[in-house]
């Protein structure tokens, strides 16, 4: 990936962080995207440059456009182009439907699908200009197969997929492709505030949860490796065999 530049978002931790390693450790220029303290986005960067990688740390909260529309500004200002962008950054509030307030259902909304729209609508543009892009969006096997407690966040990840189709139809002629993740359960944050954990195991056919290593093993391929360029409007699930 050298002279390739990357924009994943919300990558100070988690599946992100190990995205942003990834795609540096293929010699891509890699956007640490994260929405409000610097401190972990720059041990990242720091993490990078010390592997001899390039980085940056730059702030947005994904949902504002705005805010989106200024990180893809200062990409583009930095590097001069922009190759790769994967669309990471996610919440949870998690509760029981009828128990669901307005606030959880539109904070998901606006996080987990809105900034999917808004960061690659900002993106397209100048993929379709270069006429080359990837774009993998991060979704859910909650937005394959629903999850009690998650009918929020099992909207805004089907609604990805729905997204990830509809834009790799229309960007599939400039050769940009467009393809989207379903991860499992994958031991990060997100799922270490879960209480649960024995039980969701009985569902994992591999009888363990996954790593944000795999899920990035992954999203390197759809990334970098020339034989994704004929991969397209595809969703690939990393989950241990959960959904199949
Ligand atoms: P995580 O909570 O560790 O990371 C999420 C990242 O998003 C954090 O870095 C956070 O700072 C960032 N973020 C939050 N709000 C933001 C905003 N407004 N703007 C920009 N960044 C923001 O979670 P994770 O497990 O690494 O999840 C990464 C993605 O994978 C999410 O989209 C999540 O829904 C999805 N996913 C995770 C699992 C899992 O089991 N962990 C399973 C399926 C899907």
């Amino acid at each position: 990936m050298q002279d390739q530049v990357a924009i994943i978002t919300g990558s100070s931790r988690g599946i992100g962080k190990a995205a942003a390693l990834a795609l540096a450790a293929e010699g891509a220029s890699v956007v640490v995207n994260y929405a409000r303290s610097s401190a972990a986005a720059d041990e990242v960067v720091a993490e990078i440059t010390h592997a001899g990688g390039s980085a940056i740390a730059l702030q947005a909260d994904v949902s504002q456009e705005d805010q989106v529309d200024a990180l893809v500004k200062a990409t583009k200002e930095k590097f001069g182009r922009i190759d790769v962008l994967v669309n990471n950054a996610g919440i949870t509030r998690d509760t029981l439907l009828l128990r669901m307030k307005p606030a959880d259902w539109q904070a998901v909304i606006d996080l987990n699908l809105t900034g999917v729209f808004l960061c690659t609508r900002a993106v397209a543009k100048i993929m379709l200009k270069q006429r080359s892009g990837r774009i993998i969006n991060i979704s859910s096997v909650a937005g394959l197969m629903g999850n009690p407690g998650q009918a929020n966040y099992s909207a805004a990840k089907a609604g990805v997929i729905g997204f990830t189709k509809t834009v790799a139809k229309e960007m599939a002629g400039r050769s940009v492709t467009v393809n989207a993740v379903a991860p499992g359960f994958i031991e990060t944050d997100m799922t270490n505030e879960l209480s649960n954990t024995e039980e969701i195991l009985k569902y994992i056919p591999l009888g363990r949860y996954g790593q944000a290593s795999e899920v990035a093993g992954l999203i390197r391929f759809l990334a970098a490796d020339p034989a994704a360029a004929y991969i397209t409007g595809q969703v690939m699930n990393v989950d241990g065999g959960m959904v199949m």
